[in-house]
């Protein structure tokens, strides 16, 4: 089969085409023909530049995490009824479900997580081999490409939404607004009744974002007003939620200061370093939290697909290319340049 693989970190021209054997799926395992490959920063860009760090990970690697396609034969064991030819949405974590963690039902906390296109053969690649427990058929009216761009980032929006207790007409402040997640999160958010705001650098991406009627208001977090701007618009209320998957210092400061009493912040990436400053008398004299999430839960996952059917979510999808281009999908992610999702397909 066709598949694009590194051999080294570097820039994105250590993306190279490669001739693989076709994976044969083991015991309680599928084998999904790939249709499409949502590129991630963190996943795929981060790791094809200088890895990531999970247990077990090594090189050659065939790179590509979220992705979705055909479900086209079974290993043995599977007891699955999901039938052959059934378009799958693949989720790209394999909790061990033997250590303490999995056994009391917390499998996004297993510190054995295999991720694909990490520490297992991933999906620049005409195939994969995965467990049929990671598996869901993709639900009449979504596309292949819109499964890729949201079976993870979506159920991810919906665990943090309830790491924070979210409720509705809460002010949801959301970093990165113009980023996949901060697009995902403001398409969960508004489902579930909350009122977003999103935080973007420079007036430039402001504009751009405005266009696609995703939050309720959007800011420049460049802005020397922006703290004041998030008082005027919340009406001196301040912020009930931030959802921080950056981990930039100074937006972090931002976030503090704009956080009502009993205030939430909710992280699950720190792509700009993640060391930050914290006033921890302003934290318990507030009554405020601040939660790592790392996953999602079952639970999770079964509310986002819900808000799939019944309430029209769907990722903000970037640019759509073919497989041989996805060094080019790499540099667009690298200069800042997609809004959304990008999606590589596979044909
Ligand atoms: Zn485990």
């Amino acid at each position: 089969m066709r598949a694009m693989i590194i051999r080294r970190h570097g820039g994105p021209d250590v993306l190279e085409p490669a001739e693989l054997a076709v994976p044969t799926p083991g015991p309680g395992e599928a084998l999904v023909r790939v249709g499409a490959v949502s590129i991630n920063s963190y996943l795929d860009v981060t790791n094809r530049a200088q890895g990531v760090h999970y247990p077990g990970y090594g090189m050659p690697q065939v790179l590509g995490s979220e992705h979705a396609g055909t479900l086209v034969a079974l290993g043995p064991d599977t007891g699955t009824d999901i039938p052959l030819g059934t378009a799958v949405s693949v989720l790209n974590s394999i909790p061990c479900r033997q250590c303490a963690w999995c056994v009391r039902g917390d499998e996004a906390s297993c510190p054995h997580v295999q991720i694909m296109g990490v520490t297992r053969p991933g999906a620049y690649a005409e195939y994969t081999a995965v467990p049929v427990m990671n598996l869901r058929p993709i639900p009449e009216g979504v596309t292949v490409v819109e499964a890729a761009g949201m079976n993870v980032i979506g159920p991810l929006a919906v665990e943090q939404l309830l790491a924070v207790d979210a409720r509705p007409d809460e002010y949801v402040v959301v970093h990165g607004a113009g980023s996949a997640t901060g697009t995902m999160t403001a398409r969960v958010a508004r489902s579930m009744g909350l009122r977003t705001i999103g935080t973007v650098r420079g007036d430039r991406k402001v504009a751009r974002l405005s266009e696609l009627d995703l939050f309720d208001e959007l800011v420049d977090s460049t802005d020397p007003d922006v703290l004041q701007r998030l008082q005027e618009i919340t009406k001196g209320h301040g912020a009930d939620i931030v959802i921080d998957n950056i981990g930039d210092e100074e937006l972090f400061g931002l976030s503090t200061a704009a956080l009502c009493a009993a205030g939430r912040i909710a992280c699950s990436g720190a792509k700009f370093g993640g060391e930050v400053r914290l006033n921890l008398r302003q934290l318990y004299s507030q009554g405020q939290r601040i939660i790592g999430v790392r996953g999602s839960t079952q639970e999770a996952k079964d509310r986002f697909w819900k808000l799939v059917e019944e309430k029209g979510v769907r990722p903000v999808i970037d640019e759509i290319h073919p497989l041989s281009n996805v060094a080019d999908v790499h540099r667009r992610i690298e200069a800042g340049l997609n809004i959304g999702r990008p999606v590589v397909t596979i044909d």
